[in-house]
């Protein structure tokens, strides 16, 4: 897995600062797009990229991300570091 820099925007839950990303399969191995999904390493919030920023998914794309078992999978690493992290 490849991390990416992109230009620095806030996480739309906590504020931190989202500045890079890492795909978590062979298919998300590149530079994020429009309508990828991001996940805030700090807080786990769900975001979606668009136009160089993220912000809160909406309508489909709610249900296309619940569907989804790779963010799934890759929001329960993130909410287990997390936990992990605190103590
Ligand atoms: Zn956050």
């Amino acid at each position: 897995m490849d991390n990416y820099r992109h230009t620095p925007c806030a996480c739309v839950n906590c504020g931190k600062v989202v500045d890079a990303a890492t795909g978590v399969n062979k298919d998300y191995e590149r530079a994020p797009k429009d309508g990828d999904v991001a996940i805030c390493i700090y807080c786990s919030h769900i975001m979606v990229y668009d136009n160089g920023k993220v912000r809160n998914p909406e309508g489909q794309e709610i249900i296309d991300i619940a569907a989804d078992p790779d963010i799934l999978r890759a929001i329960n690493v993130i909410g287990e570091y997390n936990r992990r992290s605190r103590t």
